[in-house]
C-alpha cells in the first residue's frame, strides 16, 4: 500500500501526468510470499534430535539443512491430550481443545443415543482455522492430507484439497491358490515350456478380480514355474516373480481405484502359491478436477500399511515398513507437484509413515510383551528408518521450494512404549455404572460410558450428573492398581480441566488420562477384565508433559530468525504461519 499511493504522488506532481507516468520506473513487484506446513504424524521432536546427533542418521539431509538455514526447537508442546485429531486442530488454529472443540480422537456425539460416538477428525471445529483467515483475507489454500480441511462443509474447505482416503473398499489379505484351481490353457500368451495354467483371484466381496497365467520360462524338460504373468481389469499384463509387489487397478467409473499386491509364494509345481492382495483404495478430494488430475498424473491411492497382516507379530514385518515407504513416495511426489502449482499462497501437507511405524514397533523395554533383544534392535532400526523416510521426503520437498516460500516442519506428537492396556468401560461396568446389551457392548440405558483414545478417557454422564455420581465414576477408575501403582496420571472432573486445555462441553463429565506405559482400550474386553495386554508396542494421547510425548518444529524461510529454542507451544503456530504469509492470525490464535 506505502508504495502505491508514493507512485501516485509522484504521478500528481508531474504536469503531464499522463505521459509522466509511461516513464515512471516500474514499481517492484510485491515479493510472492507462499508458506508451506509440513506435519510429520508422530515424529519425537527428542527422537529427532537424538537422530540428528548420530553421525550416519538422517543422511538425506532434509531436518539438517531447514535446522541449519533456519529456526528449530527441541521440541514442540502438543496440547492435551497429545493425539493426532485434537493436536492438528490446535496447531491450524492456534488455540487448545477447549476452544477448538476437537478434545479427542473420538468423542460422544450427543445427536445420537446414548454412547454413540463421532470421530474427532469430522467433528465441528469452534475456532478459526489457518485456511479460514487465509482465504478470508484473499489467500488461496491447497491441502495434501493435511487433517480437517476436508471439504464436508464451507468452514472445512480450502481452494482444493486431497484428503486422507477413509476406509477401503476390500481389506489386505493373504490369499493362497490351491492347486485345484489352476485350470489349464492352450493361448498362453507368453512362450511356456509347461502347459501354461490360469488362475482368476477375486478381490473381496467388491466384485472384482485379476487373472494369474502360470508360466515356465526355462527349457529344461522340467515343470519348473518360474513366474506369473497377472492381468488387471485395466492397464497391461506384468510379469510378476516372487517377492515382486505389483499394482492391481480395477475398472471404476469414478476414480482410478487399486491396490498394490505382492507374490508371497510360487512353488515351481504349483503346489503353493500365495498372494498378498492389497486393500482398494483410491483419491479423495476436491474439486472433482483436481483429484482427477491427480488419478491421471500419480495413479490410484497406495493404501496405508497393512499391519493386520504384516504387523510386528507377523512374519514379513518389513513388508509393512516397505507399505509406508511406497505410501511417503507418493505422498511427496503429490506434494512436490502441488509445490509447483501456481495456485496457492498457503499449503498444509501431512505424511504418517512415522507415526505408523512407530505405533506398531516402538519396543524398547523389557517390560513390553513379546520383549527379546534381538526383537527390539530391529524394531528399532524400524523406527529409525521411518524418520529417515520423513528425512528423505522433507530433503525432496525442500529442494522444490523457491526462495521466496517459507516452510514449517512440525508434528502433532511423539510416542511412547507401552505394556499394559486398561479397559474403562468395563471398570464402570464393576461400578454398575455401564450395563451390556445382549451383544456386550455399552448399552444405551447405562448411567455413565467412557469414550476412550489413547491414553485419554472422557467419560460422559447419561443425563444430568451429580456430585454424587461423579464421585462414584472417579473412584471405580481410581481403585484400580496395576502391579500395586496407580496407572493414573489425572482423574479430574470438566470444570477442573481448565488447566490441561480440556474445559470443553465436548469433554467428559469426568477426564481420566493415564501415565505413560498405560494404554486404554475402547473395547469391552471379553473375557471380562480390567487389565490386559496392548495389541501395539507405542502410543501417545497423554498428557503433554511428557518429553517423549512432544513433537518437533522448526522453520526456514524469508522473515525466519536463524535461531534455536530448547521448547515452542504447538498453540504458537498458526500465528507464526499468519505472520509469514503476511496475514492476520486465525481469530482464536495465540499470539
Ligand atoms: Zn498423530
Amino acid at each position: 500500500m506505502l508504495r502505491r499511493s508514493r507512485l501516485l504522488q509522484a504521478a500528481g506532481s508531474c504536469a503531464l501526468a499522463a505521459l509522466c507516468v509511461a516513464s515512471l520506473p516500474a514499481a517492484p513487484a510485491e515479493p510472492r510470499r507462499r508458506v508451506v506446513l509440513l506435519s510429520f504424524d508422530g515424529v519425537s521432536g527428542q527422537r529427532l534430535e537424538r537422530l540428528l546427533a548420530e553421525p550416519g542418521k538422517l543422511t538425506a539431509g532434509g531436518f539438517r539443512r531447514i535446522a541449519a538455514r533456519g529456526f528449530s526447537a527441541s521440541r514442540s508442546v502438543p496440547p492435551t491430550p497429545a493425539l493426532t485429531a485434537v493436536s492438528h486442530i490446535t496447531i491450524a488454529t492456534g488455540a487448545l481443545p477447549q476452544s477448538t472443540g476437537i478434545v479427542a480422537n473420538t468423542m460422544l456425539d450427543r445427536s445420537k443415543p446414548f454412547g454413540a460416538t463421532m470421530s474427532g477428525f469430522d467433528a465441528p471445529i469452534r475456532a478459526e482455522t489457518l485456511w479460514e483467515a487465509s482465504r478470508r483475507q484473499g489467500k488461496r489454500v491447497g491441502v495434501v492430507y493435511f487433517p480437517g480441511a476436508d471439504g464436508t462443509s464451507p468452514a472445512r474447505t480450502a481452494d482444493w484439497a486431497l484428503t486422507w482416503p477413509g476406509t477401503p473398499a476390500t481389506r489386505g489379505r493373504l490369499q493362497g491358490v490351491p492347486l485345484s484351481a489352476w485350470q489349464p490353457v492352450g493361448d498362453s500368451p507368453e512362450t511356456t515350456y509347461s502347459p501354461a495354467r490360469r488362475a482368476v483371484l477375486l478381490m473381496g466381496q467388491s466384485g472384482h478380480s485379476l487373472t494369474l497365467t502360470a508360466v515356465d520360462a526355462t527349457d529344461d524338460g522340467a515343470v519348473n514355474y518360474d513366474h506369473l504373468r497377472v492381468e488387471s481389469e485395466t492397464g497391461a499384463a506384468q510379469e510378476v516373480r516372487t517377492g515382486d509387489w505389483f499394482p492391481v487397478e480395477v475398472r471404476s467409473p469414478e476414480s482410478r481405484t487399486g491396490a498394490w499386491c505382492r507374490l508371497m509364494a510360487l512353488a515351481p509345481d504349483l503346489s503353493k502359491v500365495e498372494v498378498y492382495l492389497g486393500p482398494l483404495g483410491h483419491n479423495t478430494g476436491y474439486p472433482k478436477e483436481f483429484v482427477r488430475e491427480v488419478d491421471e498424473k500419480f495413479g490410484f491411492w497406495p493404501g496405508v500399511g497393512d499391519k493386520e497382516t504384516f504387523g510386528a507379530g507377523s512374519e514379513h514385518p518389513e513388508l509393512y515398513v516397505e507399505q509406508l515407504e511406497r505410501l511417503a513416495a507418493f505422498a511427496t511426489r503429490v506434494q512436490v507437484w502441488a509445490i509447483a502449482r501456481p495456485d496457492w499462497d498457503l499449503l498444509l501437507c501431512y505424511q504418517s509413515e512415522v507415526d505408523s511405524l512407530s505405533h506398531e514397533f516402538l519396543l524398547v523395554d523389557p517390560g513390553q510383551p513379546g520383549f527379546t533383544w534381538e526383537r527390539a534392535s530391529r524394531f528399532a532400526d524400524f523406527v529409525d528408518h521411518a524418520y529417515a523416510i520423513a528425512d528423505r521426503a522433507l530433503d525432496v520437498i525442500d529442494r522444490a521450494l523457491t526462495p521466496e516460500d517459507t516452510i514449517f516442519v512440525t508434528s502433532d506428537h511423539g510416542m511412547t512404549p507401552i505394556w499394559t492396556e486398561i479397559f474403562p468401560n468395563e471398570l464402570l461396568r464393576r461400578a454398575g455404572l455401564v450395563r451390556l446389551d445382549a451383544r456386550g457392548r455399552t448399552d444405551t440405558s447405562s448411567r455413565a460410558v467412557a469414550v476412550v483414545d489413547g491414553a485419554i478417557a472422557h467419560v460422559y454422564v447419561n443425563g444430568n450428573s451429580d456430585p454424587a455420581l461423579l464421585e462414584q465414576i472417579a473412584s471405580a477408575l481410581r481403585e484400580l492398581k496395576v502391579r500395586g501403582e496407580s496407572p493414573w496420571e489425572r482423574i479430574v472432573k470438566r470444570s477442573e480441566a481448565g488447566s490441561l486445555g480440556l474445559d470443553a462441553p465436548e469433554s467428559g463429565d469426568i477426564i481420566a488420562l493415564a501415565r505413560p506405559g498405560y494404554h486404554l482400550s475402547r473395547r469391552m474386553p471379553d473375557p471380562a477384565t480390567p487389565v490386559g495386554l496392548p495389541s501395539e508396542y507405542g502410543a501417545h494421547g497423554y498428557r503433554n508433559v511428557y518429553p517423549e510425548i512432544q513433537a518437533c518444529y522448526l522453520a526456514a524461510g524469508p522473515g525466519i530468525a536463524k535461531g534455536h529454542a530448547d521448547s515452542i507451544n504447538s498453540w504458537q503456530i498458526a500465528a507464526r504461519v499468519a505472520a509469514a504469509l503476511g496475514i492476520e492470525p486465525p481469530r482464536n490464535a495465540e499470539r
